[in-house]
């Protein structure tokens, strides 16, 4: 293994003296932190609380064929490094592009399904927005001028100050609502969508600085950006780098309780001793052990890729220095995946889904076209849509149970879709705390993260509660952390 590239085998074995490091949490950015470090010749252990490696990412494999997501459903690919771990992995025959015709997507405006517009002209004549809406956004690309912002806003006050309010009532809202199951009126500006501003900073223009953003990544050889998914659904790319780690990397059932750093630490026999390796002692439960099974071992550095509550609730160095992460907002979300004869349903599904505006006062944020999306989802014959109920916007719905939740539901998207009769096939799931709101103010929790990590060496935060909620950003995350442990040794 070692035969083509004398000095980068030199230091994996260097590497391979040092202590191990912790990696705790087994979603996506703990498992691509764990694998690079492996790879990289680092010891490595993984804890996982649940009996389960992949956190939010889940797929099914139901009977007679369906498939459904109990999580994200598409991941927007746009770095050559997310393409790279695919390589890396041995993944690229079962990565699947969406449809093409997925980029055709539908807004419910008057009670009604309206296409997106996809060219200036359909724009023109789209019945989505009305003249003066269009007239507005029209005169932001030709006159909208560069601008600093010395204070964050609400994501809609800034789209507002764009493009108007039609434009946020029947376009951002149903947009953030199926990102982010949230609410505009209180998501960041800078934090959540940090891409429109730096478009404002560069171009003024919200389109013309993304036309730009994407030119520029083009011009400098990344990809063109791709809805994808895997061939067995997203919970591939998971299952992947959980059986891509050597034995005894990964431990199930392992909820870690605290983090010490040790002191004057008995030398770990063979060890590289480095005067900047920090020590710590991390102490688990080992379920899967009888008696309770408190394990303690020491480590050189730890990775924390965990949700907000679980940081909260971490013991390090005898105090709760993230405990006010307990505050950041994680609304639940219900996905119900339904299936359906296909002569059952009137709608062509020949798009990615509709979502639904706050106006609209519909029973669910969005609706999926699952089977539409990627091939394999539904039995042949059949349908599969996967609605997606609750989020900041009605809490009270994502969380009654299933038998409620669909009488509540189904009868208003069969409605919208022309379904008659009952689905042949139904799969529940709750997500208590699906996704955190990145509100005004969040940089209060970004400064509680920061201040934990500078005053401790070896320790490094990251996953959805810092860099971004969407899976390819918990990937480049978990890149990143393994990145800054590699460095520090
Ligand atoms: C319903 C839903 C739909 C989504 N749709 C999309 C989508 O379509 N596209 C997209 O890109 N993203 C989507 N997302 C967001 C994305 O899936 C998540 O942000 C991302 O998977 C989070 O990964 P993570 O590794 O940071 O955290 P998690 O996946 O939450 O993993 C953290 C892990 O830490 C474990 N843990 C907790 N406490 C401890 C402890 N004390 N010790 C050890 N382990 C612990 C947990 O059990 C969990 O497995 C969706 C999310 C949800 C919930």
């Amino acid at each position: 293994m070692c035969e083509s590239d004398s000095a980068a085998c030199a230091s994996s074995q260097n590497s391979s003296r040092l202590p191990p490091v912790a990696v705790i949490g087994g979603g996506i950015t703990g498992l691509v932190a764990a694998w690079r470090l492996s790879r990289a010749g680092r010891g490595v252990r993984l804890f996982e609380a649940s009996s389960r490696m992949g956190g939010a990412i889940r797929t099914l494999h139901e009977r007679d064929g369906w498939m459904p997501e109990a999580g994200p459903n598409t991941l927007l690919v746009k770095t050559r490094e997310f393409h790279a771990l695919i390589d890396d992995l041995g993944l690229a025959a079962r990565l699947m592009q969406a449809n093409p015709g997925a980029a055709k997507r539908f807004l419910i405006r008057g009670g009604r399904i309206r296409a997106v517009p996809q060219s200036p002209v359909g724009a023109l004549v789209t019945p989505l927005l009305s003249p003066p809406a269009k007239l507005r956004i029209a005169a932001e690309v030709l006159f909208a001028s560069r601008r600093e912002r010395a204070e964050d806003l609400s994501l809609a006050d800034f789209a507002r100050e764009h493009y108007g309010r039609e434009f946020v009532d029947y376009a951002l809202n149903p947009l953030v609502a199926g990102i982010y199951a949230g609410d505009p009126e209180k998501l960041s500006a800078r934090l959540s969508f940090p891409f429109l501003w730096q478009a404002e900073r560069t171009h003024g223009s919200l389109i013309r600085g993304q036309v730009a953003q994407m030119r520029a990544r083009l011009r400098q050889g990344g990809p063109k950006a791709a809805l994808i998914s895997f061939a067995g659904g997203v919970q591939t790319l998971t299952d992947t780098l959980a059986a891509a780690l050597p034995d005894g990397v990964a431990a199930l059932d392992a909820p870690v309780k605290s983090l010490t750093p040790v002191s004057g630490a008995p030398p770990v026999p063979g060890a590289r001793t480095s005067a900047s390796e920090a020590r710590w002692r991390i102490r688990w439960q080992d379920a899967l052990r009888g008696g309770g099974g408190a394990r303690e071992e020491i480590f050189s550095s730890v990775v924390l890729a965990l949700p907000a509550a679980a940081l909260a609730r971490l013991e390090i160095a005898g105090a709760r220095p993230l405990a006010p992460l307990a505050a950041v907002d994680y609304p639940p979300v219900a996905s119900l995946f339904v299936g359906y004869r296909r002569g059952q349903i009137a709608h062509p599904l020949d798009g990615f889904g509709v979502l639904a505006p706050e106006r609209e006062r519909r029973r669910f944020l969005g609706v999926l076209f699952s089977s539409s999306l990627f091939p394999g989802r539904a039995p042949d014959g059949c349908a599969a849509l996967t609605v997606m109920v609750g989020g900041t916007r009605q809490p009270r719905l994502a969380r009654l149970p299933s038998d409620e939740l669909m009488r509540e539901v189904l009868p208003d998207v069969s409605r919208l879709l022309g379904i008659r009769g009952g689905p042949v096939f139904t799969h529940h799931q709750l997500a208590e705390r699906a996704i955190p709101q990145y509100n005004l103010g969040y940089e209060r929790h970004l400064a509680v993260v920061e201040a934990c990590e500078s005053a401790h060496s070896g320790l490094h935060i990251g996953g959805h509660v810092r860099d971004g909620i969407s899976v390819p950003a918990c990937v480049a995350s978990g890149e990143r952390l393994a990145a800054r442990v590699l460095g520090e040794a």
